[in-house]
């Protein structure tokens, strides 16, 4: 079995497709050195490797993989012309992690591996550069300290321990940048970074560049199993048994002088999805500089020199002469960037998001993949690669992550308020969004408000957790490229970075702007889309869609043949649904209409009525209420199906429950308050999901069905009279057997007939019920001789299959979810395994005996992606969702198809 893959001088063991086994680097590295584009040599060691050491340890690894890791540096060192470990012409390599999907700043990388306290002195020979051999030697003290040895901050508060001798010593000599250390102050580090080392850890610095080789590969298979993987891993669901890959590879030197550098780059823009090249990139720098701020990054292109010079307010001498971009700079080497960056794309057919290093005017590519980006990015970038014919109609759906189509459909910043907002300070418009919230300083604190807006230097993949809770993300430091940014944007979350006004002191918890000093839990709003911080909470509004998110929509309906409806208990919804392009109502809720205040007083009136004919004057009062809602809701869909619910939740919901308010009940009856609280006494039940509700309250109170056919009926009626078209389709809740559906049935359509007689005018209807009782699912071939549609509830079928109240839920599910008993919630996404076969049987037998029934589903789960790829495949004629999940259950639905 190979363990250890190379790469290297237009060659390749591996190639892009073996993501599984070399991760996603690795693989990307491979396919790269294979297609010509220049790739320091190098190798890969399998993420089996990785899960083998999980199992069996350092030790049965290592002797596992030692031959081939030997024969393989070998093979560096022949391809370069230096050697591993010689002090005259040493080979320097990066040990970097790489997962099978990207997982940026999540686990660990050490660069300028080899050097000691002899390979420096001839390092710095061999070049003629001993600054850049010094500059090596303190990064790789430094890296190798934090990732191999575990040197960390003592607390929150502080900062990394080799940063602050780095601090100290800058003040010392009264320098800014880490490039301004003398050839002595970088020989002062190495020996302070090596005591602090010593200190700290109770062991020596390892000086056997062998024994600095095996500790980090040892390292990264670690960091697969390091906090901040573990949380980026249970986010997105990825299993703990992929593991990790190690590529070890020839460093190359962008910290060699002015003639060399390191950057990122993008090959369109992440944020918009616009086709532009873009990145940033740093004079003389090497690694992470660029991602973790250490500097302020220049621009790559002049174009987008030119846009961050008119964020920045920097006046065009000023950037031409202090921040050129590199096409400015070295037009050569950007020439051939470009080249490199337009061949990468069309060899992916997608953004890509790359990693390059220029060592002494030579140009190497370190990294490509398929870059993170926004929903508003993913939306544009699928459709004009589909314009530009680099992929079809069905590659350019399933580019699009459902879940984040999400973002495109959130608030933004209401424009007249923004006319008003005092802007304090302006950043980076590192990812768009609009986002407020109270100032926090710390990612762990994230949760200490409701809604927080996360301030920092500079973020840290430690900082993950905290990024997610909150709201927004601002950081001081940091360009677009920064770790802030990309993280930012692949969460979909509004982020500015790179606001150099802002001062940031985290022991005293402040945020200071010209003077002006913010704390923490002081409400401020990011603007992700302009980079302005503005003072205060701001108003947001409805999004407008985009074109190119008209264009998916529609591609989706060409695709899929599910039709998706929406969850909607009044007009409004039901056109907010409509304009996402809901196909009719799934579900309405008519109990939601009875919680007005106007209307809850007839309601109780009904329900505490002693006899029939109390409870028919009551109905007679809540009659033109339901029936004007109806023809909101018929007219905001016509032309479209609707399906409207009886009543459904026990009565008790209904009646009150304060003392006050059963006082003024009483009066407004004229009963005694005692014959009110004896009335709500009667309706408490032990197990109310399990009592007196769905059809067994119409069966019982047979004119509770008869009111609210009527309603619908004469509303439809209306409907029709003002020239529109309205489709009702009745819906009976809760129904176990066929007798209880069919007494319910039997009201409706005499209710129905006596409409139509009276009106001497009639519409199509149709008469069909919930399956959420498992019985009803079995039972299916019987209720489908009378029922015209069924449609799955499996919010309540959920329940009752697992004989999980929803209600309770919450006080065992986390710890479920936790302790793995359950993967998911069941409430969330749909139990396939076990639910799911009910939705099955229910759908086989009542269509063995209605071959065309129509066949939905109306819970929670009918807008989550995997539950409608489900419904789909069971053949379902439709889902429906609430309004703002429509868009996402339009795609699915094209996408299962596909
Ligand atoms: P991550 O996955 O966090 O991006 P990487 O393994 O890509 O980590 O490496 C971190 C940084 O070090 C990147 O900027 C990368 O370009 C740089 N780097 C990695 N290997 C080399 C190398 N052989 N020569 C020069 N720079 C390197
Ligand atoms: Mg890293
Ligand atoms: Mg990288």
């Amino acid at each position: 079995k190979t363990r250890v893959y190379r790469f290297g001088n237009k060659s390749a063991d591996g190639n892009s497709e073996m993501k599984n086994l070399l991760g996603g680097k690795g693989a990307n590295l491979a396919e790269m050195s294979a297609i010509g584009i220049p790739v320091p040599p190098g190798f890969t060691i399998t993420t089996e490797v990785c899960t083998d050491y999980n199992l069996l340890g350092e030790e049965a690894v290592l002797s596992m993989i030692k031959e081939e890791v030997e024969a393989s540096i070998v093979n560096i060192e022949r391809l370069m012309g230096t050697k591993f470990g010689d002090k005259n012409n040493p080979l320097l390599v990066s040990v970097r992690s790489g997962a099978r999907v990207s997982m940026p700043g999540m686990m660990d990388t050490v660069l300028n591996l080899g050097i000691n306290d002899e390979v420096v002195l001839g390092l710095a020979i061999k070049t003629k550069n001993e600054h850049f051999a010094w500059d090596s030697y303190r990064r790789f003290i430094q890296m190798y300290g934090g990732v191999v040895l575990g040197m960390k901050p003592a607390s929150k508060e502080d900062i990394d321990p080799f940063e602050e001798i780095m601090e100290n010593l800058k003040e010392k000599r009264g320098i800014y940048l880490d490039t301004e250390f003398s050839i002595q102050d970088l020989k002062d580090l190495v020996y302070d970074f090596k005591d602090a080392v010593k200190k700290q850890t109770g062991h020596d610095f390892p000086i056997n560049p062998w024994d600095q080789l095996w500790g980090a590969i040892i390292a990264v298979f670690n960091s697969w199993n390091g906090n901040r993987a573990i949380y980026y891993r249970n986010m997105h669901g990825y299993p703990e048994d992929w593991g990790t890959a190690v590529n070890v590879q020839a460093m190359v030197y962008g910290n060699m002088g002015d003639n060399s550098g390191t950057g990122v780059c993008f090959t369109r823009d992440a944020g918009t999805g616009e086709n532009v090249f873009n990145g940033e990139y740093l004079i003389n720098a090497q690694g992470e500089d660029v991602v973790a701020g250490v500097r302020t990054p220049q621009q790559i292109t002049r174009l987008g020199s030119k846009r961050w010079a008119t964020l920045a307010k920097i006046e065009e001498q000023d950037r031409f002469e202090n921040y050129p971009s590199l096409e400015e700079l070295m037009p050569s080497i950007y020439k051939e960037l470009d080249a490199y960056q337009q061949k990468l794309e069309g060899h992916y057919r997608d953004m890509q998001d790359m990693e390059f290093t220029i060592q002494d005017g030579k140009l190497w590519i370190l990294q490509t993949r398929t870059g993170k980006r926004t929903g508003a990015a993913m939306v544009k970038i699928a459709i004009d690669l589909l314009k530009e014919n680099k992929i079809d109609e069905a590659e350019a759906l399933l580019r699009i992550e459902p879940n984040k189509l999400d973002e495109l459909l959130h608030p933004i910043f209401d424009p007249d308020a923004l006319k008003t907002a005092l802007i304090i300070a302006q950043g980076l418009p590192a990812s768009p969004g609009a986002a407020t919230g109270k100032i926090v300083f710390f990612a762990d604190e994230a949760n200490k408000f409701k809604t927080s807006i996360l301030v920092r230097i500079e973020t840290s993949p430690e900082d993950l957790e905290g990024m997610n809770i909150a709201k927004g993300i601002l950081t001081a430091r940091g360009g677009m490229t920064s770790h802030a940014a990309v993280v930012a944007r692949g969460m979909g979350k509004c982020c500015i970075s790179g606001a150099g006004a802002l001062k940031i002191n985290y022991k005293k918890r402040t945020l200071t702007v010209d003077g002006h000093e913010y704390h923490e839990g002081d409400w401020i709003s990011l603007n992700g889309s302009t980079g302005n911080i503005i003072e205060g909470k701001v108003n947001t509004i409805e999004p407008k869609l985009t074109g190119e998110f008209a264009e998916i929509m529609k591609l989706s309906d060409k695709y899929s043949v599910m039709k998706v409806r929406t969850n909607a208990d009044t007009p409004k919804d039901a056109r907010v649904a409509r304009s996402f392009g809901a196909q009719g109502i799934g579900l309405t809720r008519t109990e939601h209409m009875f919680f007005e205040v106007d209307r809850i007083k007839a309601m109780r009136e009904m329900i505490l009525a002693d006899t029939v004919k109390g409870r028919k004057l009551a109905l007679d009062e809540l009659l033109p209420m339901q029936r004007e809602d109806f023809e909101g809701i018929f007219e905001a869909m016509a032309g479209l199906p609707v399906t409207i619910r009886l009543l459904d939740p026990p009565l008790h919901e209904f009646v009150p429950h304060q003392l006050e308010t059963q006082r003024s009940l009483a009066e407004d009856m004229h009963i005694s308050l005692e014959a009110v609280k004896i009335k709500v006494a009667e309706l408490e039940e032990f197990n109310p999901m399990l009592g007196h509700r769905g059809c067994r309250l119409g069966i019982t109170y047979p004119e509770i069905t008869a009111m609210q056919t009527r309603a619908i009926i004469e509303a439809a009626l209306n409907v029709k009279a003002k020239g529109k078209i309205a489709i009702p389709e009745i819906m009976v809740p809760l129904v176990g057997t066929v007798k209880e559906f069919e007494v319910q049935e039997d009201i409706i359509r005499n209710t129905a007939h006596t409409v139509f007689k009276e009106r001497n005018d009639s519409i199509d209807y149709l008469v069909g019920t919930m399956i959420e009782i498992p019985r009803a699912a079995l039972l299916a071939d019987k209720i489908a001789k009378r029922a015209d549609f069924f449609s799955f509830g499996t919010n309540d079928l959920t329940q009752m299959t697992f004989g999980y109240s929803r209600d309770d839920a919450s006080k065992f599910l986390p710890v479920y979810l936790e302790k793995g008993v359950l993967k998911v919630d069941p409430f969330e996404v749909l139990d396939q395994e076990g639910v799911g076969q009910l939705v099955k049987i229910g759908t086989e037998r009542g269509r063995s005996i209605k071959p065309n029934l129509k066949v939905g589903i109306c819970g929670e789960h009918g807008g989550e992606p995997s539950s409608v790829e489900f419904c789909y495949n069971v053949g379902m004629n439709y889902v429906s969702c609430s309004p703002y999940r429509v868009p996402i259950a339009r795609l699915v639905s094209a996408q299962a198809v596909i």
